[in-house]
C-alpha cells in the first residue's frame, strides 16, 4: 500500500480546507464529496445522522435550532455544551466532526489520512491551542503540529521565495476571527516577528452590521423585528452574507427580509456599508500598527502586504491597508486555501523528520522542503500570579513576554510553603495576557508542583516554564535541595481530560458523517 499523505487543515470559524502536496510538492486542495474547495464549518443534527457542511447551512434557514455554527468562537470557551437529546457536545467534540467530515472526504481522492497539521489564529492563547489539537486526535488524527494561520500563509507564499530577503505583512480577516502578524524571510529561514488579532472579529460582524441595519429598517416600516424568530434571522443572515459579498463588485444591493407574512427590500450602497463599519475596520487598522511598532520595524522596511481570508475580499481592506503602508496589497493567491496550503507544506517539512516519513516524497520535494527553517513567536506574554509585597496585591509577573521566539524557556525560583508535618504541594497559578491584574489575564490553569513529605519548609525549587515552537506551553520543576526533578503538571481550568478525549474518539469513529 502507499505511504498516506500528511494533509494540513485549515479548521476556518466559517469554511475549512484540507490540502496535501503532490509529486512536485506543489499544495493542492482537495475537494469535498460535494465538489467543493472549502467546506461550511456547519454541523446539522439529524434524528440518526451528523451533517456537516452546505447540507447543514442550508438545514439552519428551516431548523435552525439543530444546526451548530461558528463553533471556533468557543473553542477554548469554559463550559460551553452543545446539547442534542441526552448528549452535551464540547467545542473539541463539534470541532471533531467538521475534521472528520474533511478527512473523510480527503481519503476518497487521495487514500487513508493519518498525519495531519491543522491550522489556529496566531492569537490563540494554550487553551484554545491544546483544545484544538484534542478535537484532531477525537477526529481519528494523528496532530503532528498545529501551525499559527499567517506563518502557514507566509509558508504558502513564501516558498518559491525562499533564499531571498524579504519581510511581509499577513492581514488575515476571515469569517470570524482576525490576526496580522509580521514575518520575515532570510534565506530558508522563515520568522514570525510580531503577531496580534482578535478572536471575535471577522467577516461575520461586518454581517452583523448590515442584518441589523436592514432589521430596523424593517421594524420602522412594519412594527415587526426579523431578528426575533430563528427562521427569518437565519434567513436574512443569508441574504445579508450575500449583499456583502456583491458589494465588493457593486455600488449598490438590494436586500430582500421577510418576517411576519411582511416583505421589504432594502437598498444599502457601499459608502453606506463602509461607514456602517468603519470602526470595526479600524480596529483593524489600529491592530496592524500595533504589530508594525512591536516589530520595531517602519512601513519602509516591509516589501509584502499579503491579504489572507475570505474578508480581505473587502475593498475597504484593500484601501485602507494601501493607505497605510504605501504598497498595494498581495491577493496572487487564493484567499480561502492558502492557509490549507501552507498546513500541507509544514506537515511535509514535519514528516520529513519522522522516520520513514520521507517515503512518498520525491527526492526534488524533499531537497525544497529540508531545510526549512520556521520560527514562531508566542502572541501572548506568559505569566503566574505573585504577591506584590510594594501594593500588597497579586499582580501578573510576567516571566516570557509576548513575541519571544520559540521554543523558549525561562527558569524561575520559588520557596516551598513554611512545612507543617504534611506532603506540601506548590501551587502556582498560571497566566497569559498582559495586563498587571491577573484577573484581566487568561488563567490556563494551576501548576501543581509535588514535593517529596522530607523536604523542609523554605526549601528552593526552580520552575521552568516553556513554549514549545507550536506555542504550547509546558512545566518543569527541580527541587534544588537534592537535584532531582519533581513532579509536576498544569491542572487546566477548561478542556477534555485525556479519558474523556478517549471515550470521544471511540464515539466518533462510531459515527459516519454525511
Ligand atoms: P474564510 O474564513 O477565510 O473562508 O472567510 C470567510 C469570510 O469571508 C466570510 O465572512 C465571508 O462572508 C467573507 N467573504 C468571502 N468572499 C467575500 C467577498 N467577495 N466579499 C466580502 N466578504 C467575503
Amino acid at each position: 500500500m502507499p505511504p498516506s499523505k500528511p494533509v494540513g487543515i485549515d479548521l476556518g470559524t466559517t469554511f475549512s480546507a484540507i490540502a496535501y502536496l503532490d509529486e512536485t510538492g506543489k499544495p493542492v486542495t482537495i475537494p469535498n464529496r460535494e465538489g467543493e474547495l472549502t467546506t461550511p464549518s456547519a454541523i446539522l443534527f439529524e434524528e440518526d445522522n451528523i451533517v456537516v457542511g452546505r447540507e447543514a447551512i442550508r438545514a439552519a434557514l428551516t431548523d435552525p435550532g439543530k444546526v451548530v455554527q461558528f463553533i471556533k468562537r468557543e473553542v477554548g470557551t469554559p463550559r460551553y455544551r452543545y446539547r442534542v437529546g441526552q448528549k452535551n457536545y464540547t467545542p473539541e467534540e463539534l470541532s471533531a466532526m467538521i475534521l472528520k467530515k474533511l478527512k473523510q472526504d480527503a481519503e476518497r481522492k487521495i487514500g487513508p489520512i493519518e498525519d495531519a497539521v491543522i491550522t489556529v489564529p496566531a492569537y490563540f492563547d494554550d487553551t484554545r491551542r491544546k483544545a484544538t489539537q484534542d478535537a484532531g486526535r477525537i477526529a481519528g488524527l494523528n496532530v503532528l503540529d498545529i501551525i499559527n494561520e499567517p506563518t502557514a500563509a507566509a509558508l504558502a507564499y513564501g516558498m518559491g521565495k525562499l533564499g531571498n530577503d524579504e519581510v511581509a505583512l499577513v492581514y488575515d480577516l476571515g469569517g470570524g476571527t482576525f490576526d496580522v502578524t509580521l514575518v520575515q524571510i532570510s534565506g530558508r529561514k522563515i520568522q514570525m516577528r510580531a503577531t496580534d488579532g482578535d478572536v471575535r472579529l471577522g467577516g461575520k460582524e461586518w454581517d452583523d452590521r448590515i442584518l441589523n441595519y436592514v432589521a430596523e429598517k424593517f421594524m420602522e416600516e412594519t412594527g415587526e423585528n426579523p431578528r426575533d424568530d430563528a427562521q427569518s434571522h437565519n434567513e436574512l443572515a443569508e441574504r445579508v452574507e450575500e449583499a456583502k459579498r456583491a458589494l465588493s463588485e457593486r455600488r449598490k444591493v438590494r436586500i430582500p427580509c421577510s418576517h411576519a407574512g411582511r416583505r421589504l427590500s432594502v437598498e444599502l450602497t457601499k459608502d453606506e456599508f463602509e461607514h456602517l463599519t468603519e470602526d470595526l475596520l479600524g480596529r483593524t487598522e489600529m491592530t496592524t500598527q500595533l504589530v508594525l511598532e512591536q516589530s520595531g520595524l517602519s512601513w519602509d522596511a516591509v516589501n509584502r502586504v499579503l491579504l489572507v481570508g475570505g474578508s480581505t475580499r473587502m475593498p475597504m481592506v484593500r484601501s485602507m491597508l494601501e493607505l497605510i503602508t504605501g504598497k498595494e496589497p498581495d491577493a496572487s493567491l487564493p484567499a480561502d486555501e492558502v492557509v490549507a496550503w501552507g498546513a500541507a507544506i509544514h506537515a511535509g517539512i514535519r514528516s520529513l523528520r519522522k522516520p520513514g516519513g520521507a517515503r512518498g516524497f520525491t527526492a526534488k520535494v524533499i531537497k525544497e522542503l529540508k531545510d526549512v527553517v520556521e520560527i514562531n513567536v508566542n502572541s501572548h506574554s506568559l505569566g503566574i500570579a505573585a504577591f506584590d509585597p510594594k501594593t500588597k496585591k497579586r499582580v501578573n509577573a510576567i516571566i516570557i513576554k509576548k513575541n519571544t521566539p520559540l521554543p523558549h524557556s525561562a527558569k524561575r525560583l520559588f520557596k516551598t510553603p513554611p512545612a507543617d508535618g504534611k506532603a506540601a504541594a506548590l501551587r502556582i497559578r498560571v497566566l497569559e495576557g498582559e495586563s498587571k491584574d491577573p484577573d484581566a489575564c487568561i488563567q490556563i490553569g494551576e501548576c501543581l508542583v509535588k514535593l517529596p513529605a522530607d523536604l523542609a519548609g523554605g526549601s528552593p525549587i526552580q520552575i521552568s516554564f516553556s513554549y514549545d515552537e507550536s506555542g504550547r506551553i509546558g512545566v518543569h520543576a527541580l527541587d534544588m535541595t537534592r537535584g532531582r526533578e519533581a513532579k509536576t503538571e498544569i491542572i487546566r481550568d477548561t478542556g477534555m481530560s485525556n479519558s474523556q478525549i478517549d471515550k470521544a474518539t471511540a464515539d466518533l469513529s462510531q459515527a459516519e458523517l454525511e
